[in-house]
This record gives structure tokens, C-alpha cells and sequence, in this order.
């Protein structure tokens, strides 16, 4: 008569019970593979259940027919090889996850398919010939010659995993790997306790101890999931490149950037902004059978494919952009959403997930000023790079080493004829001494923190010059402040502090800022610059012409002189439109009050015409370029000695 202890298996079912319980309460959406895992459970549970009932039905042989032993035993045997076959299934997929090697995971399926065939055909073979199990003539259940075969189906499945994990070993990820460490030798170590001692039934702690494993490594993946959209987090983006270049796999990355979305958030409120970020990821998830998506800033997503051809990635790019030139719906309403797109194709170059996120962020960078909004990261896109990086180094060193040089334009005076301003603006030279643009770096110092540094500068170098020279003979020097200078808390106490140790009055400092500056915190600018300007310093609008160029910006602000850009002046002699709205502009300005500085002017005619319309001061090339210190002060000094009111 058999004889087993089912007080293990009572156990393992309580605890696939509680594993139940958790899972479906707690609904992770951030689990892998939810539904294999969610079959795994069941057919654990099942198994387990059926182990327990069979103990009975052997008991009591003797009362049911022959066939219900039969059929409950073999159910049995064919549930536990099922739930091995599933979790091989299920962490084979993991495997595979981030590997682009679609041949290999369905040749590894179909064995695990294979096998399990195999051992379902044993079992129909059993019933006859009983090589797994058997009852005697006195209904007594017995063990056939093959009854570990399920053992040794377990065994290929376990060796199959473990030689996907080597080969791989680079493309699998972090809980993965530590599942494959734990999970072969406790699997290993229970199945031999289970063969040593056959009578105490034990093949539910085996399978609870694989639903754990896998339970207790993959709960953490959640954290790794974007909390609003369903895809992946910039974290979890970083680790798939990580994963995909360490297996040395070919891939395209695609970044999608959307702009201005606190206007969608405003409009339609942040219920609504976040459910279109939703929809979009959503989008994007289905949108390639293999492609992964991340949500990697607030309003940018990222989905990462296999490269399969220069042709396909394109195409898939084109898709893309073309969807994105398409109207979304929000609450009902049609928005087209203003976005820029790069990609990058990944053929085993040397590269790092970091060179590939600063890639992907240098080529949106430019994305803006193409007109089909668009960057694929190439080698000239690459060179681009570098030279910035090159700059950014530069201006670090000339930070450290005190390079910066500030040079200063005169600016002629319209009705004395004099040059009493001048413009100060900084310079920086590579190593092999050529100028580099401000326009270039000057960007770049606002985007890396350098900008305070440069501000400096120019400050201290300007109140030196006011120092060393006689208001009578300069004015008024103009400075040019960054956003975030003029958004600085110190900037009222630096100032007051450069006035004070180079003794100069602050009404010959002019503070030279863009409408772009001026938008960014409307009422704190407004305070910000009546204090100045009670302080003495006087204001003026830079840039005006470009941009928005918005009236109200004049109105709002009490601006000693608006300085017209280039642009509008350099057609202003032979451009009948321009003449007219610079005409217009400077009767207005002058209505308002306030000064016109004409900027960019390069020819007499130009300047001959600016004169006779009333402009109060004149910046450009056609009376001189922006020039060193001494050289500036020398300028004054000839030029103002021959000016004609001398
Ligand atoms: P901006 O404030 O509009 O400065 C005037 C720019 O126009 C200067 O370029 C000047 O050299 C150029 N310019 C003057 N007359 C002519 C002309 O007749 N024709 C042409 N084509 N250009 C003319 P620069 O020095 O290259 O400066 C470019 C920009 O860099 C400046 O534009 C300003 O926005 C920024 N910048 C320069 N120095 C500083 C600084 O110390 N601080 C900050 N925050 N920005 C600065
Ligand atoms: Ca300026
Ligand atoms: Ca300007």
C-alpha cells in the first residue's frame, strides 16, 4: 500500500494561493509577460490541486473505476511537465527580450513545443503499456521504468536556458540573470531531495520555488515603467541600449520631441495634456511588431527597433512624421502638435548608451531649424558635435584661464556727429587663435551654465572702461544680459557693487535685453527693472525686428532707446517695404519716447538715409567694427577730436 505526506504539498498551495492573491490585487502592469505569468500560477495551482486529489483516489482505488485513477494520474503527470514547459517559456521570452534574434527563440520554442509533445504521447502510450505508472491486479499504484522522465524533460529545459543566458550573456538583464543564477541549482537541488525521498510528495515546493523566483526579481521591473504612459521609463531606455550594444545587435533608434505641450496643459488642463501623452505612447507602442517605446522626458519618446535596412528604417521614420503631421484628438478637438524627430542606426559601433542619449539630443538640437523638422545622426551630424563640445571645452578653459576678451563697437551719434557709445561685447578665440563667434558660444555658455561667468566679464570690463574714461568723451556703454543674469537674485547687488568700485554714474550703463529674455517671468522682470532703473541704470531693447518683435513689449516696459536689428535695416535703403516700416517705427519709437539705435548698418547710403529720417544713433560696420580695448580708445580719441563739432 502506497503511503505519502501531502503536508508539502498543503503548503505549496497555500503559498501559490497568497502568489494569486498578490498578483491579481495589486494588477502590476509593469510585470513581463503578465499572461504567461498569469497561466504559470494557474497551472501550478492546478497541478498541485490534482497531485492532492490523486493521493485519494489511489487510496480508495478500490471504490472508483479503474479509468478515473487512470485519467486523474495522467492529467497529473502531463499539468507538472506543463507548468516547467511554461516557465521555460516564459523566461525563454525574457531571454530573448532584448535580443534581436527572433530564428533562434522560435528554434528554442519549438524544442520546448517538441518536448512537450513527446511527453504527451508518453503519457497516451502509458495507458497501455505503463512505462511511466501503473495499478496491479490489487489496484495498487506503481512506478514504471520511466517515471523521471519528466525530471529529464525539466533537465533539457533548465540546460536550454542556462545556454541562452552564456551565449547572450551580454543582452540579458539584470534580474534575468539573477533569476538564472538562483533558479537551475534550487531546481536542482529539490528535484534530488524529491528522487531520494519519493514518498514525501514534493513537487509543488519545486514549483513554488520557480513562481517565487521569478515573483520576487520581477516585481522590481514596475519601477522601471513610465508612471503616466504605459511605455518604458528614460531608466529602463537606458538599460535596453546598454543590453542591445553589449550583444553587439544592430538597432534604430528614433527620438520624438514635442514642444510647446504647456500650451495643450493650459488649454485643455493637464487631465487631458497627459491622456494625448498616453495616446502617443500608445501609438507608438503598436507601431512596430519588435519596437520598444520609452517615454524619456517629459514630451519626448523614443522607440527602438532591429535595423533591418537602410530602406525599412527610413520608411519607418517616414511613418512617424507623417503621423505626426496629422492632427490628434484632445477632448474632441483637433491639435496638431509641433515636434522634431531624429534617429540613429546602430551598427555595432563603438558607442555607449550615454554617447547614444547625447546623440540623439545634439541631433533634435538641430532638428529645429531643418524644414522637414528632421535629423538622422550621421558623421557630419557627429562633426557638428565635436565642435561644439570642442567649444564648450574652450569656453571651460577661458572661464579657468581668464581668455575672454571683451571688445567694443563704437556707436555714432547722429546729431553731434560723436561716437559717445559703445557696445560691449565679449570674445573667445581657439587655440589656434581664431575668432569664434558670440552668436555660437554664447548659446551654448546659457545652455551649460558658463553664461554668469561671461556676464562678469563684460560687466567688469565695461565699468573699468566708464572708469578710464571722461563722459564727455563716452557716454554710455551698452552690456548685453543673458536670461538667466537678468533672472539672477545678485544681479541688483553686483551691479550696485561694479558702480561703486569704478566710480561711475549708472545712467552710463545701458542694460541691452531681448524680448526673449523679457518673456520668461513677466511681473518678477518688471520689478527686476524698475529697481535698476531707480538705481539709474537705463534699459534698452535689443534685437527689435526679429522674433515677435511685439509692440507691447515697447509699451510695457520703459525702454530709454530701441536698438532695430540688422535685418530690417540692411534692406532699408533699397527695400521700399523695409524703408517704410523702419520709418514708421522710428516716428513711433520717438512718439514713445524712447531713443533708436539703427544696428547693422554697413553702407553710406544706408547710413545717409537713417540720418536724413531721424535715427538717434548708428551701430554698423560702415563707421566701425567692434574692436580690443585700446584700440577702441583710440578710435574715440581720433575720431571724436575730428568730429565736426570740434
Ligand atoms: P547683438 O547684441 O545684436 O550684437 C551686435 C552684433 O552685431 C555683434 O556681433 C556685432 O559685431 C554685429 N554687428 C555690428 N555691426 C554690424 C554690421 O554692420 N554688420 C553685421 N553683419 N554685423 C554687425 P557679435 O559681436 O558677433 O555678437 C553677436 C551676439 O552675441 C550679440 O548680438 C549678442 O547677442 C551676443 N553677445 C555678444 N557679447 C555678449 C555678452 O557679453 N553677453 C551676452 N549675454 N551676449 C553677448
Ligand atoms: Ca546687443
Ligand atoms: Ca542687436
Amino acid at each position: 500500500m502506497n503511503k505519502w505526506f501531502l503536508s508539502a504539498e498543503l503548503f505549496s498551495l497555500i503559498i501559490i494561493l497568497i502568489l494569486m492573491l498578490n498578483f491579481y490585487e495589486r494588477r502590476w502592469r509593469g510585470f513581463p509577460q503578465r499572461k504567461t505569468y498569469q497561466l504559470c500560477l494557474l497551472t501550478s495551482g492546478g497541478s498541485i490541486l490534482l497531485n492532492i486529489l490523486c493521493v485519494y483516489t489511489i487510496y480508495y482505488a478500490w471504490e472508483l473505476p479503474l479509468w478515473v485513477n487512470l485519467l486523474c494520474n495522467s492529467l497529473y503527470f502531463l499539468l507538472i511537465v506543463a507548468v516547467s514547459t511554461i516557465v521555460a517559456y516564459y523566461l525563454l521570452r525574457l531571454l530573448f527580450h532584448h535580443i534581436y534574434q527572433q530564428r533562434q527563440q522560435r528554434i528554442f520554442t519549438g524544442i520546448l513545443f517538441v518536448l512537450y509533445l513527446f511527453y504527451f504521447a508518453l503519457i497516451l502510450y502509458n495507458l497501455h503499456s505503463g512505462i511511466l505508472f501503473y495499478f496491479n491486479e490489487d489496484r495498487v499504484y506503481c512506478r514504471g521504468p520511466l517515471i523521471n522522465v519528466g525530471y529529464g524533460i525539466m533537465g533539457i529545459q533548465l540546460l536550454m536556458l542556462v545556454y541562452v543566458t552564456l551565449r547572450y550573456r551580454k543582452s540579458v538583464s539584470l534580474p534575468m540573470r539573477r533569476v538564472m543564477r538562483i533558479l537551475p541549482p534550487i531546481i536542482l537541488l529539490l528535484t534530488v531531495y524529491q528522487l531520494l525521498y519519493p514518498d514525501v510528495l514534493f513537487n509543488g515546493g519545486i514549483i513554488v520555488a520557480a513562481n517565487i523566483i521569478l515573483m520576487v526579481n520581477f516585481q522590481s521591473r514596475r519601477i522601471e515603467q513610465d508612471t503616466l504612459t504605459s511605455s518604458g521609463s528614460r531608466n529602463s531606455f537606458h538599460q535596453e541600449l546598454t543590453l542591445r550594444l553589449g550583444g553587439h545587435q544592430h538597432f534604430q533608434v528614433i527620438i520624438i520631441s514635442i514642444h510647446k505641450f504647456g500650451s495643450i496643459n493650459h488649454r485643455y488642463g493637464h487631465e487631458k495634456g497627459d491622456h494625448l501623452l498616453y495616446e502617443i505612447a500608445l501609438w507608438l507602442e503598436r507601431l512596430h511588431r519588435s519596437g520598444n517605446s520609452y517615454r524619456v522626458g517629459n514630451v519626448d519618446f523614443t522607440l527602438l527597433v532591429p535595423y533591418t535596412g537602410m530602406v525599412s528604417s527610413r520608411k519607418l521614420l517616414d511613418t512617424i512624421c507623417q503621423r505626426f503631421s496629422q492632427p490628434w484628438d484632445v477632448d474632441g478637438t483637433s491639435v496638431i502638435l509641433d515636434t522634431t524627430f531624429a534617429d540613429l542606426i546602430c551598427t555595432d559601433q563603438d558607442w555607449d548608451a550615454t554617447d547614444i542619449m547625447e546623440f540623439l539630443d545634439f541631433s533634435l538640437s538641430l532638428a529645429k531649424d531643418r524644414p522637414d523638422r528632421t535629423v538622422r545622426f550621421d558623421e557630419a551630424v557627429y562633426r557638428r558635435m565635436e565642435q561644439r563640445n570642442q567649444i564648450i571645452k574652450r569656453m571651460q578653459q577661458a572661464v579657468r584661464e581668464n581668455l575672454f576678451q571683451v571688445w567694443y563697437q563704437p556707436i555714432y551719434h547722429c546729431a553731434t556727429g560723436k561716437f559717445a557709445m559703445a557696445e560691449a561685447l565679449v570674445r573667445m578665440m581657439d587655440s589656434e587663435g581664431n575668432l569664434i563667434s558670440p552668436s555660437i558660444f554664447i548659446p551654448l555658455a546659457e545652455q551649460h551654465g558658463l553664461i554668469n561667468e561671461i556676464g562678469s566679464i563684460t560687466l567688469l570690463s565695461a565699468g573699468r572702461l566708464l572708469e578710464n574714461t571722461d563722459p564727455e568723451q563716452l557716454k554710455v556703454v551698452s552690456v548685453n544680459l543673458s536670461m538667466q543674469q537678468f533672472m539672477s537674485a545678485d544681479l541688483v547687488s553686483d551691479l550696485q557693487a561694479l558702480t561703486e568700485r569704478f566710480h561711475f554714474d549708472p545712467s552710463r550703463l545701458k542694460l541691452e535685453l531681448t524680448e526673449r529674455v523679457l518673456s520668461e517671468d513677466i511681473p518678477r522682470m518688471k520689478q527686476m527693472m524698475t529697481e535698476l532703473q531707480q538705481m539709474g541704470f537705463l534699459f534698452s531693447l535689443d534685437d527689435f525686428g526679429i522674433g515677435y518683435s511685439n509692440l507691447s513689449t515697447v509699451l510695457d516696459y520703459s525702454f530709454s532707446s530701441i536698438k532695430l536689428d540688422k535685418s530690417l535695416i540692411q534692406g532699408y535703403s533699397d527695400n521700399k517695404q523695409f524703408a517704410f516700416i523702419v520709418n514708421a517705427m522710428l516716428d513711433l519709437f520717438h512718439h514713445m519716447g524712447c531713443q533708436v539705435v539703427a544696428e547693422g548698418v554697413e553702407t553710406e547710403a544706408q547710413a545717409q538715409a537713417l540720418i536724413s529720417r531721424g535715427a538717434d544713433w548708428i551701430q554698423g560696420f560702415y563707421y566701425a567694427k567692434p574692436m580690443p580695448e585700446a584700440e577702441f580708445l583710440q578710435f574715440l580719441q581720433d575720431q571724436n577730436a575730428a568730429s565736426p563739432e570740434n
